[in-house]
């Protein structure tokens, strides 16, 4: 199967082109169309399978674009590492489309972060003590958010950050989307699911 056999639209396959990719991966196969139905997805998969663009593709592929600016897409991540790595998929993918992505985390003085987002924000990615921060001066507005990805979720929990990760969870819209990628299903990330997840499709890489 390649990428053309996915309905992506014409921007997100010529940036695949563009980067050399013409296969999806297991995990993008599967993630697609489950994604794409609009259900809350579990995703088992370890990092290098492609699980990034495996979110990503059908998220902005149902990007709906609007003037007022606000974020749609919220992408939670454990480590600043994975911020920059998540940030630079998302330009990678959305080259030919206009959407504006800013990373956010902990360690360095936020002005500069609040800046950017001022500026506008489609897609938010960020490590969950500096989003609730930025959620509590209400620097990022929630009420677009239409897709939630918990990335690493597992690594997120072993680092402590469950109480913030829940803050979150409570912060954001009753009707979105919620994606969960991990590579080990836990006792803490099922009670995760459990709680805040609405029926989830399981997929596995
Ligand atoms: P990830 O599992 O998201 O960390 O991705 C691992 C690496 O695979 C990244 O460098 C991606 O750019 C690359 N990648 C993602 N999707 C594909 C694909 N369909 N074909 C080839 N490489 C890919």
């Amino acid at each position: 199967m390649t990428f053309e056999e996915l309905n992506l639209n014409k921007q997100l396959l010529n940036a695949l082109q563009d980067l050399g990719y013409t296969k999806p991966t297991t995990i993008q196969k599967k993630a697609f169309s489950v994604v794409m139905s609009g259900q809350d997805v579990c995703g088992i998969a370890q990092t290098g399978t492609g699980k990034t663009f495996a979110y990503l593709l059908p998220s902005l592929r149902q990007y709906q674009y609007s003037k007022d600016k606000n974020p749609q897409l919220l992408v939670v991540v454990p480590t600043r590492e994975l911020v920059a790595q998540v940030v630079e998929s998302v330009q990678q993918l959305s080259k030919y489309l206009s959407l504006q992505v800013v990373g956010v985390y902990g360690g360095v003085n936020i002005k500069q972060q609040i800046a950017e987002l001022l500026n506008g924000a489609d897609v938010i990615v960020g490590t969950p003590g500096r989003l609730i921060d930025l959620l509590a001066m209400n620097v990022i507005k929630t009420k677009a958010i239409k897709k939630l990805v918990i990335d690493e979720v597992d690594e997120m929990l072993n680092l402590g950050f469950r109480p913030q990760l829940v803050n979150i969870l409570d912060l954001l819209p009753q009707k979105r989307q919620n994606l969960l990628f991990s590579a080990t299903l836990t006792e803490d990330v099922e009670e995760i699911i459990k709680t805040y997840f609405n029926q989830p499709t399981r997929i596995e890489a």
